[in-house]
């Protein structure tokens, strides 16, 4: 999963790029859920959060590196909890 460190403008780019609907307003800043973040597996190539954010505040999450199997494993079974 990715994170957003607090160094996060708020600038309400990324919340609505995420196909997983991932990201929400935290307490101060934009956050991300990692159980619902595939880094975007599934559906785009790259992911697309990182690429709308205008500043460099959106890292891997060092707390849940996963691999690239891990992550598809997680968006078949959110598409299939729809
Ligand atoms: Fe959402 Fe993709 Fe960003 Fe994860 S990497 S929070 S799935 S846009
Ligand atoms: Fe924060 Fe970047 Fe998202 Fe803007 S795009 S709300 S700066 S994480």
């Amino acid at each position: 999963a990715l994170k957003i460190l607090e160094g996060c403008i708020n600038c309400d780019m990324c919340e609505p790029e995420c196909p997983n609907k991932a990201i929400s307003m935290g307490e101060k800043v934009y956050e991300i859920n990692p159980d619902l973040c595939t880094e975007c597996v599934g559906f785009y190539d790259n992911p697309t959060c990182l690429s709308v954010c205008p500043i460099d505040v959106i890292i891997k999450d060092p707390d849940r590196v996963e691999d690239h199997d891990t992550l598809y494993e997680k968006f078949v079974h959110l598409v299939n909890e729809d």
